[in-house]
């Protein structure tokens, strides 16, 4: 989509610290971290938010969730990681491209908003 931050990475227009990619999701780290380990995973198509997820493209999402267990298990995050996804303004979604934070490293207090 034009003038989508995170399609505009997807396609290499905007650099982006990769730590995982194949045909159809791409992770990355957070230009902003939050946290020790804070990276993005988000579907190579643009669909918007959560909401923006239906029977045709649902599959990606299982897919996204596939990889974060891998890249876990991989990056050694024994301790306990949270996954998060932001829908829209009040809940803070800032990049209108569906993405699911990864964030690790330190004790994650229990903010539930
Ligand atoms: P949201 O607030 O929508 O849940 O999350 C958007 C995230 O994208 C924020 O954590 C922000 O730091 C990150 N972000 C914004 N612009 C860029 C960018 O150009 N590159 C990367 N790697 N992350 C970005
Ligand atoms: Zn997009």
């Amino acid at each position: 989509m034009d003038d989508c931050l995170f399609c505009k990475i997807v396609a290499g227009e905007i650099p982006s610290k990769t730590v995982y990619e194949d045909d159809l999701v791409k992770a990355f780290y957070d230009i902003n971290p939050c946290a020790p380990v804070h990276f993005l995973v988000i579907p190579k198509t643009h669909i918007p938010s959560v909401n923006g997820i239906n029977a045709e493209n649902s599959a990606v999402v299982s897919h996204i969730f596939e990889v974060i267990a891998r890249l876990a298990k991989e990056m050694k995050l024994d301790a306990g990681y949270r996954v998060v996804t932001n829908c829209g303004k009040a809940a803070g979604q800032t990049v209108q491209h569906l993405h699911f934070h990864v964030i690790a490293g330190r004790d994650l207090t229990l903010t539930m908003g």
